[in-house]
């Protein structure tokens, strides 16, 4: 992210003295502000730009922001605000660690590499509709009506040598692919974005890494209905809503349990509310804003984290539209620490319609946060044991009842075994190598019988040890996906899966 040095520059900048803090994550790239980065003390013409903070900007700074005269449109992390700054501002004195602007680069979706039918082009909050359209028509591109759009957004279509020049307009903010649905003007679910209490993160951005293992190396979070809909009755309501917390943990190292207060930590509070509900973000009545999910601590605080709010406006349904499922499934991926994908079609798009479970696309960017879950009967939703860390330690494991006498002896053990990747720390990742060496660990209640290793590319052997094991995996020029297996002596097993991307 360079400052635009072209005679119409309108930031001035001034030296900073070296400060090599949080980084920028952005979809296209992260950003490392170098030491020595220049800041921006004034503007000469309105610009949208970034400010990161030493610290997470509370809202002392942000009041001062407000004072000067700038609009803060957005949370940016780590410790960024996108904000909207007309000519005079001044910005001496804010211990600001680092500014700078989105290049044309950094707007346009990674995904835009491949052909698509229309462009989904997000405007900066602060634009109105009038000039969002003026200028697409400028650039070339005609407007697709979409009833589902929310303001700031518009479905364009026109030819991809002319996205750049657009994507370098100080108004727009962030182009993606425009899915099918909404190009052929279906009515979808519409979300804003997830929230932050410092703004929304806009679609430019990456969001973080999700929440952070507990002592005991487990992601369990508890969950809580303050309110419900009256549009449907209490029990399939949260049935609805833990279906959806369920499919999640199907795919990814994450569990949900029922219990604790609005309060305490890593505590997911569902509500439905109307209009002005508490926080900073009213709901719009009906139709357009259905539900908003504020993310995990950081960058959230305490005990806002991870908190559902419904728009109770909205015709709420159980299997037809408007269906609290599958906006719970989206809401429930905003709650873990996603941010909106630009695949359409996956359930985490910005733009969605009814949803039976999730995509490759959503199973990947979650095991990408917590690895991908070893059920131990691929197929079942695996069954989370309750954790409580505010509470006693967990009582001893009883001991495995007796098989009752209809059961075979060899099944008495259904136990499976469990199973730890330790390196490479990554669900994905990507290597020049020709091999790579996978390590982790196995335990189970009776004994690790093997440990065994296969790649999608059709090679396969056994790892080295069992309890602490290891395994050389040969690898092929593109996409290998290494799925390991621990298997104990009554046949029962446990596996985990990495994708490894050789260039
Ligand atoms: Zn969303
Ligand atoms: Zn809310």
């Amino acid at each position: 992210m360079r400052f635009h040095q072209a005679a119409g520059t309108a930031l001035l900048l001034a030296a900073q003295c070296a400060w090599a803090g949080d980084v920028i994550h952005l979809k296209a790239r992260t950003v490392r502000p170098a030491p020595g980065a220049a800041a921006v003390t004034g503007v000469s013409r309105r610009a949208h730009f970034i400010v990161q903070f030493p610290s997470y900007p509370g809202p002392e700074i942000r009041q001062e922001l407000q004072r000067r005269g700038v609009r803060v449109l957005g949370y940016v992390p780590d410790n960024g605000l996108m904000i909207s700054a007309d000519a005079g501002v001044r910005l001496e004195g804010l211990d600001l660690a680092w500014s700078g602007n989105l290049e044309a680069a950094d707007k346009l979706s990674p995904l835009l590499s491949e052909p698509a039918p229309a462009y989904l082009v997000v405007f900066h909050s602060d634009i109105g509709m009038e000039a969002a359209r003026a200028l697409a028509a400028r650039h070339g591109f005609t407007i697709v009506e979409n009833p589902s759009l929310l303001p700031g957004q518009l479905v364009a279509a026109g030819s991809p040598t002319r996205l750049e020049d657009l994507a370098a307009e100080d108004e727009v903010s962030y182009i993606l692919p425009a899915s099918a649905d909404l190009v052929a003007g279906a009515t979808l679910m519409a979300c804003g974005g997830a929230a932050t209490e410092a703004g929304q993160i806009g679609e430019y951005a990456t969001v973080g890494r999700g929440w952070a293992k507990d002592a005991a190396g487990e992601v369990t979070l508890r969950y809580l209905f303050e309110s419900l809909t009256s549009k449907l009755d209490a029990n399939t309501a949260q049935g609805e809503i833990e279906r959806a917390f369920r499919e999640w943990t199907r795919y990814a190292e994450v569990g949900f349990t029922p219990g604790g207060s609005a309060q305490s930590v890593r505590t997911i509070a569902v509500g439905f509310g109307r209009r002005a509900h508490g926080d900073s973000y009213p709901f719009d009545g009906p139709g357009g804003v259905l539900a908003h999910t504020f993310y995990p601590a950081p960058p959230n605080a305490e005990p806002i984290a991870g908190d559902m709010h419904f728009d109770d406006d909205e015709n709420w349904k159980a299997g037809a539209d408007t269906d609290l499922f599958t906006v719970a499934l989206h809401e429930a991926g905003h709650a873990l620490g996603l941010g909106h994908s630009d695949r359409p079609g996956s359930v985490m798009y910005p733009y969605y319609r009814f949803a039976s479970g999730l995509t490759a696309d959503d199973i990947a960017a979650i095991r990408s946060l917590y690895g991908a879950a070893a059920p131990a009967d691929p197929g079942v939703p695996p069954a989370k044991p309750p954790a409580d860390p505010a509470g006693p330690p967990d009582p001893p494991a009883p001991p495995v009842p007796p098989a009752p006498p209809s059961q075979p002896p060899a099944r008495a053990d259904k136990v499976a075994p469990s199973l730890r990747i330790l390196s490479p720390r990554f669900t994905i990742v990507s290597t020049s190598s020709p091999s790579l060496t996978i390590s982790g660990t196995a335990a189970d209640n009776v004994g690790v019988a093997a440990v065994k290793w296969s790649v999608s590319t059709g090679a396969a052997g056994n790892a080295a040890g069992t309890g602490s094991w290891s395994a050389e995996v040969p690898l092929l020029v593109g996409t290998n996906v290494v799925t390991i297996r621990a298997s104990d002596q009554a046949g029962n097993s446990g596996w985990r899966a990495i994708t490894v991307v050789r260039r």
